[in-house]
């Protein structure tokens, strides 16, 4: 059966690139983990929870930048505080249902460096009413990565340096060993609610830092061992 050429975009889902090959894979859901780092929690006056806290973003959000580009990110609608947060993003390429945290990592496909940008007036504002906060994680180019890294070139995950810089100044700084829910707890638990596929992706929550971005503004979000990301807020 042919789709409609006015539909055909709705297949073109972005190709995302792997360092050292030509090949690429594709986004199928995105999944999101919010207050995994505890200063990150307490700098944005939340409470602690007992149990991951997870929002989606839609895969056409997500979207790759070669190490030596620089993206440009259109400045959001609707919004006048477009925050930064640095995250490592988790590719899964087997599939797996009520996984223990023991297997969880044999599921991991690779890793890649990730900004889940978040028009925080937006989420603060929903916050407070009650309401659901996805118009501020769900927009035009809200999830920009680096190349993703096979995970059999990564030494230890649980110990992984993070930085974020805008303008050349480190607002982010941070290590995946301060993570609340590491990488194979948040794969293990996530399973108890879905059926995760090669394809799935994971933001693994953002630690303290996070901060305004304006127009004109260069990002620079690097993690140890992974292709850094380059973006600029146009
Ligand atoms: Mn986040």
């Amino acid at each position: 059966m042919k789709v409609m050429d006015m539909f055909s975009h709705c297949y073109q889902a972005n190709p995302l690139k792997i360092f050292g090959s030509k090949k690429t894979v594709f986004a199928r859901r995105v999944y999101c983990i919010g207050a995994n780092y505890l200063k990150h929690v307490e700098e944005m006056k939340l409470s602690v929870e007992e149990s991951p806290c997870y929002f989606m973003k839609p895969p056409d959000t997500v979207f790759s930048v070669n190490p030596e580009n620089v993206a440009s990110i259109e400045y959001p609608l609707a919004t006048d505080l477009l925050h930064h947060e640095i995250e490592l993003v988790v590719i899964l390429g087997k599939e797996g249902v009520q996984v223990s945290t023991k297997d969880a990592e044999k599921m991991i496909y690779g890793c890649a460096v990730g900004l889940d940008l978040t028009r925080r007036d937006l989420q603060k504002n929903l916050r407070s009413r009650g309401n659901p906060w996805e118009l501020a994680k769900v927009f035009e180019q809200a999830a920009p990565i680096g190349l993703i890294h096979k995970f059999s070139d990564i030494k230890n995950i649980r110990k992984m340096k993070l930085s974020l810089f805008v303008n050349g100044q480190l607002r982010q700084n941070s290590s995946t060993q301060n993570m609340r829910f590491d990488v194979a707890q948040i794969i293990s638990n996530l399973s108890t609610f879905f059926h995760l596929r090669p394809g799935d992706i994971l933001f693994t929550g953002t630690p303290e830092g996070v901060g305004k971005l304006v127009k004109g503004d260069s990002v620079r979000a690097e993690i140890e061992t992974l292709s850094p990301l380059n973006i600029r807020i146009t």
